[in-house]
């Protein structure tokens, strides 16, 4: 049977794909998905540069217009610049989710410059002291660090969108006013929220993680009420399904 794919065949098509780039990452957060599809004990292995070259090519035949990468932590493979590249030759618009520990100068000018990705780093919380005690000391710094470089570089041009990823949990829960407010002097252009869910590694601490069901619309309220008051250059995406279990 031949690889081709007719499109007048396909009546639904990947237009937005999200891919773990890699098992692989510098931290260990509290609430990490990235195990919630292993076998426990067994091994994995990332695909290859010409795996995934192989892959964007079947999926520009299917049309895809977005290829996502998560993690692990993406930046750790050395070729993602190289596969970034790979897809806007094929016209694919790449993206990365980073929790932004290795974006330097460097990979933030490559990164908005030379080879255009949407870049959002993962922020839980508006400080040190919350965001910290769930993905390890040093990692609030380096993000804000990763977030001021990227618009920085990004400038006023908008090739690139950059934004930030927000898991919130029950440390930040009462914090959410400051995050928005961080967000906004970052001059980031997008925001997520997300509710934490008890998946991957978020399991063993949920009794820590948790936010109760019935504070989850409370809060929603909260953030829009606040985000409406129109001081706001960035937009907000609220993605608030709770799930009790896994
Ligand atoms: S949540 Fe992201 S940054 Fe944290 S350990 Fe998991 S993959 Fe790494």
């Amino acid at each position: 049977m031949n690889n081709e794919v007719v499109m007048d065949e396909v009546l639904y098509y990947p237009e937005l794909v999200r891919l773990d780039a890699t098992w692989r990452c510098n931290l260990r957060c509290k609430h990490c998905q990235t195990g919630m599809f292993r076998e426990p004990g067994s091994h994995y292995s990332d695909l290859s540069t010409e795996e995934l070259e192989e892959l964007f090519k079947q999926l520009s035949r299917l049309g895809t217009k977005q290829v996502g990468f998560l993690g692990g932590e993406p930046l750790l493979r050395h070729d993602l610049v190289s596969l970034a590249r790979t897809l806007h030759s094929l016209g694919i618009r790449p993206s990365i989710t980073s929790n932004g520990w290795l974006i330097n100068d460097r990979i933030a000018y490559v990164l908005t410059q030379e080879v255009p990705v949407d870049i959002a780093v993962s922020l839980d919380g508006p400080d040190h002291s919350r965001h910290d005690n769930i993905r390890g000391k040093g990692s609030f710094e380096r993000a804000v660090k990763a977030l001021q470089r990227l618009v920085n570089y990004r400038g006023r041009s908008r090739t690139v969108l950059i934004g930030i990823s927000a898991v919130i949990h029950r440390y930040c829960q009462t914090n959410v006013i400051e995050y928005l407010d961080l967000a906004n002097e970052l001059g980031v252009d997008y925001m997520v929220m997300a509710i934490v869910h008890p998946v991957g590694t978020a399991k063993q601490y949920w009794d820590e993680l948790s936010i109760d069901q019935g504070q989850v619309l409370p809060l929603a309220r909260t953030i829009l009420k606040h985000f409406q008051s129109g001081k706001f250059s960035f937009s907000l995406r609220l993605n608030f399904t709770y799930s009790r279990y896994a």
